[in-house]
């Protein structure tokens, strides 16, 4: 795999972590589309333009997003209903910009201007209280998907980062238990 060619099919894509791809993220499918393992048609919000840009850094033709991975779609962000709310907190490791505040038995509320419109965090939510709301019927247009590709690729570091910290000091925590306790002197 090309990697440097990688970081230039990264570089055009939206940075929603979606995984409309069939990837687990934008940059796994970049990989794959430089390694020749992916088509340019599989990213729904990135739209036929970013399909576009995606056949040119590869030298390849043009041709629309694939139906089968999705359509490109209105602008959409998530809300929570807060009377149903139950404060369980398994919305929260799903997003991956960090679009949603709360802690355990509180109840959670997104931030709309960060939110992607992924849907990522629907599906664990046990008790059906995340909609989508529709903001705009007409897709994004390239300039705004290329700006706010870079807020989400902020946003998503942030959270890997995070990630890896609170793991690496699960791991640390686990490590100091399974340790053979010294006798006392
Ligand atoms: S934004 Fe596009 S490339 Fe990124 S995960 Fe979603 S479908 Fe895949
Ligand atoms: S709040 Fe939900 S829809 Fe919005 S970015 Fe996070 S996971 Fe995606
Ligand atoms: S998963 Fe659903 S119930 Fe649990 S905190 Fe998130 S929105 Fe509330």
């Amino acid at each position: 795999m090309d990697a440097a060619l990688a970081d230039r099919l990264d570089a055009v894509l939206p940075q929603t972590q979606c995984t409309r791809c069939g990837y687990a993220g934008c940059r796994p499918y970049a990989e794959a589309l430089a390694s020749g393992a992916a088509g340019i048609d599989q990213c729904p919000p990135g739209g036929d333009a970013t399909a576009a840009a995606l056949a040119e850094l590869l030298g390849q033709s043009a041709r629309p997003v694939s139906p089968a991975f999705g359509v490109q779609g209105p602008v959409r962000v998530a809300i929570i209903d807060e009377a149903v709310c139950i404060g369980c907190a398994k919305c929260l490791p799903a997003c991956p910009v960090d679009a949603i505040v709360g802690a355990r038995k509180q109840l959670h509320t997104v931030i709309g201007r960060e939110c992607s419109g992924c849907e990522l965090c629907i599906p664990p939510c046990p008790v059906d209280c995340i909609t989508m709301l529709e903001l705009d019927p007409r897709p994004l247009p390239l300039a705004a998907i290329r700006a706010r590709a870079l807020q989400y690729r902020e946003r998503y570091a942030a959270q890997r980062a995070r990630g890896a910290a609170r793991e690496a000091a699960r791991a640390r925590r686990l490590e100091a238990r399974a340790a053979p306790r010294q006798p006392p002197p």
